[in-house]
């Protein structure tokens, strides 16, 4: 793939001033801890607000909103600079298709974009108004840990979408957001075969946005949650507490790929399969083939031709 152009990020400029102030504390934060580039990995099934998440964050429409159309197979990379700070956001189409893993899809996310990249944050999108978690939600989660390993959930925030929402049944909107967020992360913890009590997935921040153009907005022009939240810089901030934790950046080398396929996972095994079997199995019958026979008293019917003269 080639590298795409890092551009000012202009959008920047589209946010309000609280937002803009906000925005570039963080990014001092990050510099703070030597980190002047991200790479944000944005994934999901189809249609959960994946794309309309990246152009909010980029302040641009910088990648394609079509409710009707699939998505494509290609993964997108936006990358924008400001302040001497380069924010790459990969957006990636859903890797779900007639409820079957799109390996097609996958295998072009992981092999021909992000070969030799660093993913620094996973951002695993859903919808906040879905009241589901099915199977289909822990194939996703498998597929992302079977590419990407297990440590990649030390890296994820969980992103829900469609925030501005009344919850049904009269539920209070906190409750409400706190039983969406627990269900999708006992589908992590599921998906990715966390161990109980494994603090991977019991530390995966959930995070609510609203990417509506008709989206409340407080008196200063930032979008707001219905709880008050200016969601992009709270967003933003959650990005860069994940960042500073200590936490390590995933680098995807042929390495990480190649070690955990499935389908590769075991050749190392097969030499020494192969010598358990020759020692263990064929030599055993070797030699209880060569005692047999050692054993074995002749029919007479052999010893009487072996006297035989013809
Ligand atoms: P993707 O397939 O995951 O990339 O989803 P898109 O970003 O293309 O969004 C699918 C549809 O949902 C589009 O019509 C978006 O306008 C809409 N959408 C995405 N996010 C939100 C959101 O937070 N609120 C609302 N109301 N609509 C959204
Ligand atoms: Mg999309």
């Amino acid at each position: 793939m080639t590298s795409p152009i890092t551009r000012e990020w202009v959008g920047f400029n589209t946010f309000p001033p609280e937002t803009q102030t906000k925005l570039l504390e963080l990014l001092g934060r990050l510099k703070e801890e030597n980190v002047d580039k991200l790479t944000i990995l944005v994934m999901g099934k189809c249609g959960v607000g994946k794309s309309s998440t990246v152009n909010s964050i980029i302040g641009e429409r910088a990648v394609v909103i079509n409710p009707f159309q699939a998505e494509g197979l290609r993964p997108v990379m936006v990358s924008r600079s400001r302040a001497e700070f380069t924010l790459n956001v990969i957006d990636t189409p859903g890797i779900i298709e007639g409820g079957c893993i799109n390996n097609q899809a996958l295998e072009l996310i992981k092999h021909s974009f992000l070969l030799n990249k660093t993913i620094d944050i996973l951002l695993y999108v859903d919808r906040l108004d879905t009241y589901r978690v099915d199977e289909l939600d822990k194939m996703v989660v498998r597929a992302i840990t079977d590419s990407f390993g297990k440590e990649i959930w030390n890296r994820a925030l969980i992103v829900l979408t469609h925030a501005q929402l009344s919850p049904p049944d009269g539920l209070p909107y906190d409750e409400f957001v706190s039983k969406r967020s627990e269900a999708l992360l006992k589908a992590v913890h599921q998906g990715a075969r966390l161990k109980k009590g494994d603090k991977l997935a019991s530390s995966i921040p959930s995070i609510l946005v609203e990417n509506s153009g008709r989206c409340n907005k407080n008196e200063s022009g930032e979008k707001i949650l219905p709880n008050g939240t200016a969601w992009i810089p709270n967003l933003v901030q959650a990005i860069t507490e994940v960042v500073v934790s200590g936490s390590k950046s995933i680098f995807v080398d042929q390495k990480l790929i190649d070690g955990l396929n499935p389908n590769e996972k075991g050749k190392i095994f097969i030499p020494l399969i192969f010598a358990l079997q020759f020692f263990f199995v064929i030599k055993p019958i070797e030699r209880a083939i060569g005692k047999d026979i050692a054993r074995e008293t002749k029919p007479s019917w052999a010893v009487r031709d072996a006297n035989r003269r013809f």
